[in-house]
């Protein structure tokens, strides 16, 4: 069982200090030109040792001996929190060359997809939350993927109408939709970019022809995954070179990858149309036993979709993120407004019983994402009703008691239209990355970007994976001959958890964070935001801070910690408890009232904050 170097702290992390900090490859890197007057926070790295496979987390379970929790970095005028040290410092040196925020992410994503290939990059999606300081407004984008305009939801059914096993989903064409991200890179940097395009390209095309070092993190899951990388011709020359998996510290050179951006240089034309396009399309209907439907079409068609923001009301906060097609701000929204509303307040912070209310949200917060949250431009969904105040102190009435609730079903929230689901049936298995921006005119991005499953697909093409993003969708179609809200439809857009959100207080964000972790990311999102703004924990001790995740009944306590001395406590009121690894990657950075930043990186995975 992994023990994070925080694991011997008392639970309560209030009084806590922070740990000293390592001397990580992270911080040593002198190519940044302006390393000497940035603040550098390595959350992790060195050597690692491969845990034992875990199939319900395929993105988790890495264990890197030396984990560090780190300092909380601070800044005055930008920061970055990102979850691979050559991504952040892309990010970094864009900032530091006076680009914005959004063109720092856009440096990082395109770095990102070389460095961490597993958790996302140009064939899958993400969502971005963007706040404007010019105008003061806050933007959500739609980057998600789509289902093919041949799919139809009996797509991830058997002859005999029996949902498939999740991996014989997942691997090969079936579970491909239709790849979001340059298109959202794209408008990005159409609406709030200030640099040349071109340019914000050019440090992953470098990194790739020169080559990077592969991190612990890739090494150890390319390991885990061999068998499965294997069965696509291109993935397994690229990961698994003369048959064995790439090792921790090697050079890996991307020229494929190179050249792909190279197109993307010249606009996102050349990747939803032509030569490229037909690539994708050949690997996804052409391969081992598993083609998919994806057309030409579909890539032509592909459109980001701004959608208008979701927030919630937490102490004097305004929570605010991803609405449909995601659950995430929906439901991190419903948590922490139960929460509040059944009297968190009132118990000491970190202890069983501010738990059990947050739990205990969660589970009612589930129950109504599994019932009606879906893509609304499909299926009409009680969004206002989901977080009206009324609906919101009237489902916290179940939480007023000293107990596990016992059962849990959805709500009856007032709705815009009428609407009749089923209950959901998704299986959602974590990867993905987070990423958390500001930059020195107070522009801030918060995106959450996935290509879903660990190498998604597992198909490549020209040096990119291919996501699995329609396995996001629920596999059955219906439950008693009732639908559900979140079947496959074609060009429908799969629900998502993922949460990226930027906390504004009177109109001014105090607070931009996310995570990856399949549907365990509304958790830990949650869990940040009110150890940090309601428990007043600093941002790396609040992103530090153990994990402890109900939603369907059973309390998930974060393996190696002091969330374990939970266990009695919370069997006495009526949980089961699972001791595991809990595998956030979240990225955060708050703002305080005179500007000054303090940034946190998750210890769990290899990010790092740097900032000036
Ligand atoms: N595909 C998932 C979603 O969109 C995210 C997976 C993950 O976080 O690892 O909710």
């Amino acid at each position: 069982m992994r023990t994070h170097m925080f694991s011997k702290r008392l639970f309560s992390f209030a009084s806590s200090a922070p740990s000293p900090r390592s001397k990580g490859r992270c911080g040593t890197n002198s190519s940044l030109a302006v390393a000497a007057a940035i603040t550098v926070l390595c959350a992790g790295l060195p050597a690692m040792a491969q845990q034992a496979t875990d199939d319900v987390a395929p993105e988790a379970s890495i264990d890197i001996p030396g984990l560090n929790s780190g300092k909380t970095a601070t800044g005055q005028e930008w920061m970055v929190s990102v979850a691979n040290p050559l991504a952040a410092r892309a990010a970094a040196d864009i900032l530091h060359k006076g680009g914005s925020a959004a063109d720092a992410a856009i440096a990082a994503q395109a770095m990102l997809g070389l460095v961490e290939p597993q958790s996302s990059g140009l064939g899958g999606g993400a969502f971005v939350v963007y706040y404007d300081a010019t105008s003061g407004k806050l933007t959500t984008l739609d980057g998600r993927e789509t289902a093919p305009m041949a799919a139809t939801p009996r797509l991830f059914q058997t002859e005999a109408g029996e949902p498939l096993g999740f991996f014989d989903a997942v691997v090969g064409g079936r579970s491909v939709g239709t790849p979001a991200t340059p298109a959202l890179l794209a408008q990005m940097h159409k609406r709030w970019g200030k640099s040349n395009w071109a340019d914000l390209l050019q440090p992953a095309i470098e990194t790739a022809v020169e080559g990077f070092n592969v991190s612990p993190r890739l090494a150890g899951l390319v390991a885990r995954d061999a068998e499965r990388l294997s069965v696509h011709p291109s993935s397994k020359a690229y990961f698994l070179p003369q048959g064995k998996p790439v090792e921790a510290g090697s050079l890996l050179k991307n020229p494929a990858y190179a050249s792909t951006l190279k197109i993307l240089q010249a606009g996102t034309e050349g990747f939803y149309k032509g030569p490229l396009a037909r690539r994708i399309i050949d690997a996804v209907q052409n391969n081992n036993g598993n083609p998919g439907v994806l057309a030409l079409g579909d890539l032509a068609a592909y459109e980001v979709k701004e959608r208008p923001p979701v927030c919630a009301k937490f102490i004097d906060y305004d929570v605010c993120g991803m609405g449909p097609p995601s659950s995430g701000a929906l439901t991190v929204g419903q948590i922490l407004s139960l929460s509040q509303a059944a009297g968190l307040a009132l118990h000491p912070p970190n202890h069983a019983n501010a738990w059990r209310i947050i739990g205990d949200a969660s589970r009612l917060a589930f129950a109504d994402r599994g019932r009606y949250m879906a893509d609304s431009d499909y299926v009409p969904m009680p969004t206002r009703g989901l977080l009206k105040p009324g609906y919101i102190n009237e489902r916290a009435k179940l939480l007023k008691r000293d107990t596990a609730l016992e059962s849990v079903s959805a709500g009856t929230p007032t709705w815009d239209h009428a609407g009749l689901w089923a209950d959901d049936e998704s299986i959602e298995l974590p990867s993905t990355s987070h990423l958390s921006i500001v930059d020195e005119q107070g522009n801030a991005v918060s995106m959450t970007t996935t290509i879903e499953n660990a190498f998604g697909s597992r198909l490549m093409v020209d040096g990119f994976l291919l996501n699995n993003e329609l396995t996001d969708f629920s596999f059955k179609s219906h439950a008693d001959g009732v639908p559900i809200a979140n079947r496959v439809e074609p060009g429908k857009r799969p629900r998502s958890s993922m949460s990226p959100t930027i906390v504004m207080k009177d109109g001014k964000p105090v607070l931009v964070v996310g995570s990856p972790g399949g549907s365990r990311i509304i958790g830990y999102v949650a869990k940040t935001i009110i150890a940090h703004l309601a428990w007043n924990m600093d941002i790396q001790q609040a992103i530090a801070l153990p994990h402890a995740v109900n939603r369907f009944g059973t309390y998930d306590l974060e393996a190696g910690t002091e969330a374990e001395k939970l266990v009695p406590a919370f069997n006495r009121m009526g949980y089961e408890t699972n001791i595991r690894d809990l595998n956030s990657g979240i990225h955060a950075i708050s703002i305080g009232p005179n500007g000054l930043m303090t940034g946190g990186a998750d210890p769990r995975r290899e990010g790092v904050v740097i900032a000036k």
